[in-house]
């Protein structure tokens, strides 16, 4: 059993971790409703430090798409502030 068995998204659409949009020229985030429902589970998920922790750990594989409540940017965001502390 691994922690991907506990996520809280397993019975959710998986579409719904995609559904947003990532701005041009750094210009943030455009949420949809299903990416808002998707960051909402991602709140309540038993596994969300291991999910954050795999995408931070692999980011090819997880260029995309909401993990551990996370955007893309945001991930990006939280490696440029570990790479200068
Ligand atoms: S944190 Fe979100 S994306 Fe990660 S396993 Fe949990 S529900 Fe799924």
């Amino acid at each position: 059993m691994t922690w991907r068995d506990e996520a809280a998204c397993l019975n959710y659409e998986p579409e719904w971790w995609f559904a947003y949009h990532t701005l041009s020229q750094g210009r943030g985030t455009r949420h949809t409703d299903e990416s808002r429902l998707a960051i909402s589970i991602c709140e309540q998920c038993p596994v969300k430090e291991e999910c954050l922790a795999f995408a931070m750990e692999n980011k090819q594989q997880t260029i995309n798409g909401i993990w551990g409540g996370t955007t893309s940017g945001e991930r990006n965001t939280i490696r440029k502030h570990r790479s200068t502390a």
